[in-house]
């Protein structure tokens, strides 16, 4: 039996002083119509979003996703979220996930309906997909292109790069090019052989005794679960670093993840068709750890 829930917000102003925003959700059918033709969110993508890992009823890292949700807001020029608000609506939709079992809450903050009023606000709850088998057996990736050099994102901000918005037709697409070329899943790269991040995760490398990730100020997400991970290892002593990692450096490391708020810890078994080693030990304990409550 699937489950979905859905909740529309009313988006209060990030300096609304009230305590209790109840009022301002409304829950809706999930599987009827809901938003207007007008939408700017579905007529260009232009929104922003967030997806909470739930884990026996638990939103993970609700405080990271709303402080990314806030991030994305201000490099968009959308309305500040308040925050409170978005964790109450957080809380609601976790109210109605099963005490057993994961899901996913997503956060949909968009630009609203053309020549309207307000931006158009809305959370939704829902079972998550299966991943044990990819969580075990790992994914086998394919390096893109992603098109532009590791210094764009500084010279061109208006391409968003660092946000998480509703313009993802591109990393669909790289995702059915990765299938095309027999793989599960790609790793974007930057025209000047520099590695980024996956379509919808990041990526860690270990490399001997450390664990890297490409910084963020490359045009990529910083994601909750790589941070999240990155403490973790650095309260077991292990030491952690945001470096701009060559395309070569990838191939050559000692294992690599994949790592996201659903689908957690994916150890990568094959780059461009050869296959790598995956740590079976170190991937169980990372999702033993992510699967645990976090805040
Ligand atoms: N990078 C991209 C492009 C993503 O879409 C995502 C998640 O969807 C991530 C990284 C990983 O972020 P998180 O760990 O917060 O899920």
């Amino acid at each position: 039996m699937t489950w979905r829930y859905a909740l529309v917000l009313e988006p209060a102003a990030s300096d609304d002083p009230r305590t209790d925003f109840a009022t301002t959700f409304r829950e809706i059918d999930p599987e009827a119509p809901a938003l207007s033709v007008g939408e700017l969110s579905t007529q260009r993508g232009d929104g922003i979003f967030e997806s909470i890992g739930v884990v026996d009823g638990h939103p993970q890292e609700v405080t990271a996703h709303l402080e990314r949700l806030a991030h994305s807001a201000a490099l968009c020029d959308l309305p500040a979220p308040h925050l409170e608000q978005w964790r109450q609506a957080v809380a609601a939709a976790a109210a109605h996930c099963p005490a057993a079992g994961e899901g996913v809450i997503k956060l949909i903050l968009s630009r609203g309906v053309e020549h309207g009023p307000a931006p158009t606000a809305w959370a939704t709850a829902a079972q998550a997909a299966d991943n044990s088998a990819v969580r075990e057996h790992g994914v086998r990736v394919v390096t893109l292109d992603r098109g532009y050099a590791i210094d764009t994102p500084a010279r061109a901000p208006w391409l968003l790069l660092g946000a998480k918005t509703l313009s993802y037709a591109v990393n669909m697409a790289a995702i059915r090019e990765a299938r095309r070329r027999g793989a599960d899943d790609a790793v974007f790269v930057t025209s000047d052989g520099f590695v980024l991040e996956a379509p919808t995760a990041s990526l860690v490398l270990r490399v001997a005794d450390r664990f890297v990730t490409p910084a963020p100020n490359a045009g990529i997400l910083h994601g909750t679960t790589q941070l999240s991970l990155f403490e973790h290892l650095a309260a077991l002593g292990h030491a952690t670093a945001y470096e701009t990692i060559p395309v070569t450096a990838l191939a050559e490391a000692d294992a690599a993840w994949l790592l996201s708020s659903v689908r957690l810890a994916a150890p990568i078994s094959a780059i461009d068709g050869v296959e790598v080693p995956i740590d079976r030990e170190l991937t169980a304990s990372f999702n033993d750890y992510l699967l645990s409550p976090r805040t």
